[in-house]
């Protein structure tokens, strides 16, 4: 029997209509869907009735499956000769450990193709009016993880490097480090009124927003108990949600 082939796929942010056409395909040719929590459920629809899925998801305490066993699935299903489609939230380059699979794939000479997603990054942000970036404005933006998956090496964060006033940071993974990430922004210079937003589940028909500054938005948080999944945005741009914001909670899912 050939060796089979492996799709890494991006499923988008969340709102399914968010996933590229070439995504969809790869979701209706898989024999084996490997998928993961931030997946959008009614994707999963459009898998053949045939196929085999398998739940992958990750939280950040609790492993369902280590990330070396779905490496070690990828490649068995491959080798026996079957279409695996490895579906990623978001982009599946963009932290979640893509880069990884592709490189076991690649050591295997298992066939395989990327394809690329529209990463919670960038969409998540503009689901909550808030352009990255915005002439005069905000000229640059990056995009960190907060290391609360402990998947995540224990590296600091040069928190220096974020202290400019021309540039949007967009924090991955950091609700559980909010007061820590925003006190680490100010002691590198980031004035405390600079604003700040967190956006859940963003882009989904449940978004919910929480709109302060460097100074009040983890003791806003901690107020209300704020949960991950969800996107931190620092920097000036955020104010312009009060203008831009169009996607409002309870707009009914598109459907697809
Ligand atoms: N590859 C993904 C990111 C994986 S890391 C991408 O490109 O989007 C997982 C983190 O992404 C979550 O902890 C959260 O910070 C963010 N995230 C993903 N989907 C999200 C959503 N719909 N709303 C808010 N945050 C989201």
């Amino acid at each position: 029997m050939g060796k089979g082939k492996v799709y890494l796929t991006g499923a988008g942010p969340g709102d399914p209509k968010l996933i590229t056409l070439k995504g969809l395909e790869t979701i209706k040719c898989a024999e084996v869907l490997i998928y993961d929590r931030l997946v959008a459920p009614d994707l999963l629809e459009y898998a053949s009735p045939d196929a085999e899925l398998v739940y992958a998801g990750k939280l950040p305490e609790n492993h369902t499956l280590r990330q070396e066993e779905i490496n070690q699935l990828l490649v068995l299903h491959a080798l026996q000769g079957k279409t695996v489609t490895r579906l990623k939230g978001g982009d599946p380059f963009v932290f979640g450990r893509g880069g990884e699979e592709a490189v076991v794939l690649a050591e295997h000479g298992i066939e395989y193709e990327i394809v690329p997603g529209v990463t919670s990054a960038v969409a998540v942000p503009a689901y909550a009016g808030i352009p990255v970036t915005y002439r005069g404005v905000a000229s640059a933006f990056s995009v960190i993880a907060g290391f609360e998956n402990c998947d995540k090496p224990g590296t600091s964060i040069d928190w220096a490097r974020y202290a400019s006033p021309g540039e949007t940071l967009i924090i991955l993974m950091g609700i559980g480090n909010l007061p820590s990430i925003t006190g680490n922004l100010m002691a590198h210079g980031r004035p405390a009124d600079t604003p700040a937003a967190l956006v859940r589940w963003g882009t989904y028909t449940h978004q919910e927003t929480l709109f302060g500054t460097l100074g009040d938005i983890a003791g806003k948080a901690a107020a209300v108990q704020f949960q991950n999944p969800a996107v931190i945005v620092v920097g000036e741009v955020v104010n312009l949600h009060e203008k831009i914001a169009w996607f409002q909670k309870g707009v009914p899912a598109v459907q697809i």
